[in-house]
């Protein structure tokens, strides 16, 4: 039987480190206005977890917020550097990972993408965007 795969997620400061163990139980893309204005992107890129998956370390301060859904959510960021890296909904044996935060490139791509009433249109083009292998002229 395979090792399974263990992934560290963190803060820009590292801080706070959220070490996983295994698969994502689901990859999402969220454009809902909350996930805009806490990013500061164009949707939110989250991987859900079983509890018993997830090693957290650091003491994260934490913000409590009604989704568009009308749940509570609770995101915890880091009290330094303002990353928010992980959060807990309405399943109690759920935790949310900033999939961002764990710089990996092979990371599973989201399996669906909710709040798409205000998505941004430029998504489904990115292909045609000037691309650069690092920071570009
Ligand atoms: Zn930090
Ligand atoms: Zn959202």
């Amino acid at each position: 039987m395979s090792v399974p795969v263990e992934r560290v997620a963190r803060c820009n400061c590292g801080a706070l480190t959220a070490t996983t163990t295994g698969e994502p139980t689901m990859v999402a893309m969220c454009s809902c206005a909350a996930c805009q204005r806490r990013t500061g992107s164009a949707f939110a890129y989250s991987s859900f977890w079983n509890l018993d998956q997830v090693v957290l370390t650091g003491e994260p301060t934490r913000f409590t917020r009604v989704a568009d859904s009308g749940n509570a959510v609770e995101l915890s960021f880091c009290p330094t550097c303002g990353t928010v890296l992980w959060s807990r909904g309405r399943r109690p044996n759920t935790i949310n990972i900033a999939a961002g935060c764990f710089v990996d490139k092979d990371f599973p791509a989201p399996e669906r993408a909710v709040w798409d009433t205000l998505r941004h249109d430029w998504i489904e083009h990115i292909d045609g965007i000037p691309s650069h292998p690092e920071q570009g002229g």
